[in-house]
């Protein structure tokens, strides 16, 4: 069996991308950190609709954590392999730049990139081995133009697309494919905590977005029509730049 292993699949844009992904011909594992209840419902829905859901908890910002989760995976699955990977974990930490804490500075850039770089190096060997994959990195808006307040998250985000152009060009020759995509603002739990009402001004299509919509995009980069796109970073932000 083939499956899509999705890094924070237990809330907000994880949960609908791995709920979206799940298919017949793909299973999906869901990756969360602590909060097991939520990524229980996600599995819990998905096995009702007739697909096949694994929990895996990990830390993705610790390489032990993200090494012996996957070894324990791969043992129990030896005729399976994990063909989409999503890069979906991420926190916010935001600051202005004079006030930020390094406890903040590194929370933030450990779990998008130091937890980019540990799952993705793990999971490369096998769809390199197959001659099949698809990568899919969730960066944000931030990372494209920057955001006051958030000089870290924009450095991670802005980091994750490079580390993008630079991994798609490696293993393309073995149809592998690596692309971004950078969501404006969204609902989920990352952003509840923001005034809707006034930053939707600033929005052309004047709402935020909504989870199933970045999930949409996922599910086509996944797929094998997205075949001939590779390195590139797709907004979804409304018409906001
Ligand atoms: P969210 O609702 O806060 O969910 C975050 C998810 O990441 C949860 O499943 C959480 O697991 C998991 N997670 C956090 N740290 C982790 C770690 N160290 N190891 C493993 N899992 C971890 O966030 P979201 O809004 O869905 O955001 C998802 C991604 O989209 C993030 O990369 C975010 O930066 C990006 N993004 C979001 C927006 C937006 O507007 N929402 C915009 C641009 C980009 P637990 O449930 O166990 O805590």
């Amino acid at each position: 069996m083939n499956y899509a292993l999705v890094t924070g699949g237990s809330r907000g844009l994880g949960a609908s991308i791995a709920k979206r992904l799940t298919s017949p011909e793909l299973a999906v594992i869901i990756n969360y950190r602590s909060n097991e209840e939520a990524a229980i419902r996600v599995a819990e829905e998905i096995r009702a609709n007739g697909g096949i859901a694994d929990l895996l908890p990990f830390d993705v910002s610790s390489e032990k954590s993200v090494d012996a989760a996957l070894e324990k995976w791969e043992d129990a699955h030896p005729n399976d392999q994990i063909t989409v990977l999503v890069n979906n974990a991420g926190i916010r930490e935001d600051n202005l730049m004079i006030f930020m804490q390094s406890e903040q500075w590194h929370k933030v850039i450990n779990t998008t990139l130091d937890g980019f770089f540990y799952v993705t190096r793990r999971v490369l060997k096998g769809m390199l081995t197959k001659k099949f994959g698809r990568i899919i990195n969730i960066a944000s808006l931030s990372g494209l133009k920057g955001l006051p307040g958030q000089a870290n998250y924009s450095a991670a985000k802005a980091a994750l697309i490079g580390a993008t152009k630079a991994l798609a060009q490696e293993v393309a020759a073995r149809k592998v494919t690596v692309n971004a995509i950078a969501p404006g603002f969204i609902k989920s739990d990352m952003t509840k905590d923001l005034d809707e009402s006034t930053l939707k001004k600033q929005i052309p299509l004047g709402r935020f977005g909504e989870p199933e919509e970045v999930a949409a995009l996922v599910s086509f980069l996944a797929s094998k029509d997205s075949s001939y796109i590779t390195g590139e970073t797709i907004s979804i932000n409304g018409g906001l730049y």
